[in-house]
């Protein structure tokens, strides 16, 4: 949008049931700060919103297994988080939750509304209960196996290891999260929003209207849109949430999913009267701040669901980033793989800037990225402290020792080259970072401030005015040159503190005291002037932007990260997932002992569905045509009661290839393909962990 007449951001409300880390961070609330901060330095009108997503599955669970209610759960963690955000300066304009008045009224308003219009299929459907607990089982109350990776610890709204999107109906050897019971089938009704509905509109608004989103965003919507979208329950069965604000509707409580956006608009409205002016008219900018999970819900149901409202403005952009790895493992808050942000501030107090540096220096951007305390220490001591603090810091000592403490003048007509590539840089600079920032490029931005200071270091190097200044006996001119080169290096670092700022603000803040000039001096639209300080202006002693951090500080970092794993707040943090030994079926006894010989005889190989269809006559056979790569092979398998022709095209399997031709039902079957039972009797695949060569060899 150009030229917006508002800005409206938000950064996906992060989950009452454990405390932020540093994955967190460099995903959503930090790029949102930045961005944030760099429009209010352009005097732009923007909102900044967040809070605490108090409601699903997860906060239930964990009060239940602590003994203590949901809202207790949601108060602890919603403090931790909330001061975590404040003091990493993430300046949010309302911290809210999702658990307060405005926002149980305000969903449901809306959950009303699309209901008065029709929008909502009304479906009873046969779900998974859990018959000792009472409770039905729907996303996280229910674990099983992934049938895509093979996770066993999958949940029934996603696999976490594999990412991929999941119905409970899809787990292998489904449990129950609460009792870990085999869960039994049940009726109950639910509010179902038919997306496909809204398929061909979001393929126009979002396919067409917005090839300029980031391509692990974009990428990520086409693939959801191109497989087709589904009728999505909005609703569950569940005391903790927001109740449905229908007459037959006890015990039901909106979808988490459904109701957390809205969160953005109930936090508005406790914001401000003028709520509406960001929501509704057409010429404000919104833009949600995410990580990659959050794709789906932020670029398909959300929009769905505003455009199925009305009167709201659709997001303009989505710049959600990747995963952050630590020390090259994904972040498990389970296992306690993580660095927790209110543990960082503790061991490093007054090193908050330090760690915005480093998470926006290596931010997952457009991939998933790595976190190492070697980097973090690396960046720290030869980037921020050898470079940015290092010119900074040599200006100041220079000038106190060198001009007396005060600015000095710049004599224009003695500029020489080197001067004027110094200022056509600052200028040139301001543009580049400005431009970057538009883009959503955080890390590109914020080298091109590093590389300003760099340029500082260089200039001055080569300027040497330590060693004009032993010539100032026999030349007292010598001095204009000196002056002339902190001069210019005074200026630059009041531009570095402007263009920093949006980074790393409590750095700014700092060089705005050594430089003894008032806020307004950070106002974008003075980077890239010359004329920030005045001359003659005396300045105050220089004090340390960075400390070196000690190689004993990272090897502590290293160790408490290896041995957390038994930390106890962070044992609490999701509900530990099962362990595989548990959720095994009991294995069936071992048939007599074979040499490799006889085995060696099976030829099995890897094969795709490329066709499936019943057998008449026949409940339990499939006929399936199977592509082994050098041939398309017709197998007559009974899967029929387990398996949907419709749903197990493009699986890939593992077929006997050389079984002796046999006939079923008048149909030569050439092979079989190998599947699991398990203890109740249902049958699966058993698949390659990921897509391989069609006719690749098992063995
Ligand atoms: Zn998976």
């Amino acid at each position: 949008m150009n030229n917006p007449a508002r800005y409206l951001v938000t950064a996906a409300l992060p989950y009452a049931n454990g405390p932020v880390h540093i994955g967190h961070l460099a995903g959503c609330y930090l790029p949102a700060d930045i961005y944030v901060r760099f429009l209010r330095a352009r005097k732009k009108d923007v909102k900044f919103i967040g809070g605490s997503d108090e409601h699903g599955v997860p906060i239930t669970i964990r009060a239940l297994k602590e003994g203590i209610s949901p809202q207790q759960v949601v108060d602890r963690y919603h403090a931790i988080i909330k001061e975590s955000m404040e003091q990493m300066g993430i300046s949010f304009d309302i911290y809210s939750r999702t658990s307060n008045t405005t926002h149980h009224e305000t969903a449901a308003a809306f959950f009303k509304k699309l209901y008065d219009a029709g929008c909502f299929e009304e479906r009873e459907t046969e779900q998974y209960f859990d018959e000792q607990t009472h409770t039905f089982l729907a996303d996280r109350y229910i674990t099983g196996t992934c049938p895509v990776c093979a996770n066993p610890t999958a949940y029934g709204d996603q696999c976490e290891k594999c990412g991929t999107s999941l119905s409970p109906e899809q787990l292998i050897n489904p449990r129950s999260a609460l009792s870990d019971a085999v869960p039994v089938k049940k009726k109950t009704k639910h509010w179902y929003f038919p997306l496909q509905q809204y398929e061909p509109w979001l393929k126009e608004w979002l396919l067409e209207g917005h090839k300029e989103w980031k391509n692990n965003v974009y990428g990520q919507c086409k693939s959801w849109l191109d497989s087709g979208l589904h009728p999505r329950a909005m609703t569950r069965d569940s005391n903790w949430g927001i109740k449905v604000p229908l007459p037959d509707a006890e015990g039901k409580v909106l979808y988490v999913w459904f109701d957390a956006p809205i969160g953005y608009i109930s936090a508005t409205k406790e914001l401000t009267p003028q709520w509406a002016d960001y929501w509704c008219k057409e010429d404000t900018q919104l833009v949600h701040f995410i990580g990659k999970d959050n794709i789906v819900f932020h670029c398909i149901i959300f929009p769905a669901m505003l455009k199925a409202h009305g009167g709201f403005v659709l997001p303009d952009n989505v710049p959600a980033n990747e995963f952050l790895n630590i020390e090259g493992d994904k972040v498990s808050t389970s296992r306690n793989w993580a660095v927790w942000v209110h543990e960082y501030l503790k061991d490093f107090p007054g090193c908050e800037d330090v760690l915005r540096y480093v998470l926006c220096a290596n931010a997952p951007e457009n991939k998933d990225n790595d976190f190492t305390w070697r980097d973090f220490q690396d960046r720290n001591n030869s980037e921020l402290v050898s470079i940015f603090g290092n010119f900074v810091n040599r200006t100041w000592v220079l000038m106190h020792k060198l001009c007396g403490g005060k600015v000095p003048k710049l004599h224009e007509e003695l500029m020489d080259e080197k001067d004027r590539e110094l200022v056509e840089k600052i200028q040139h600079s301001k543009f580049k970072i400005q431009n970057l920032l538009e883009e959503y490029k955080f890390r590109d931005a914020l080298y091109e401030v590093i590389d300003l200071s760099r340029s500082g270091n260089k200039y001055m190097q080569e300027k040497e005015p330590w060693i004009v200044a032993k010539q100032l006996a026999e030349n007292p001119e010598a001095q204009k040159s000196i002056d002339n080169c902190l001069h210019l290096c005074l200026q630059l670092t009041a531009n570095l503190a402007i263009l920093i700022n949006p980074f790393l603000p409590g750095t700014a803040r700092k060089m705005l005291q050594m430089m003894k000039v008032v806020d307004k001096m950070l106002d974008w639209e003075n980077a890239g002037k010359l004329k920030l300080l005045s001359v003659g202006y005396s300045l105050r002693e220089p004090q340390l932007l960075f400390r070196k951090v000690e190689d004993t500080e990272i090897t502590a970092q290293i160790e408490k990260l290896n041995k957390g794993l038994i930390k106890p707040v962070m044992q609490e943090n999701t509900p530990a997932p099962q362990p595989a030994e548990e959720t095994t079926a009991p294995a069936a006894p071992v048939k007599p002992a074979i040499q490799f010989d006889d085995f060696a005889k099976i030829d099995l190989k890897v094969g795709t569905i490329t066709a499936a269809e019943k057998v008449e006559k026949a409940d339990k056979l499939l006929k399936l045509q199977i592509d082994l790569g050098f041939e398309i092979r017709t197998v007559v398998s009974g899967i029929a009661l387990h398996y949907a022709p419709e749903n197990i095209i493009g699986k890939q399997v593992v077929v006997v290839s050389n079984l002796a031709p046999r006939k079923m039902r008048g149909i030569e079957s050439n092979g079989m393909i190998l599947m699991a039972e398990d203890a109740s009797g249902k049958l699966h695949f058993v698949s390659p962990e990921s897509v391989i060569n069609n006719g690749s060899g098992v063995s």
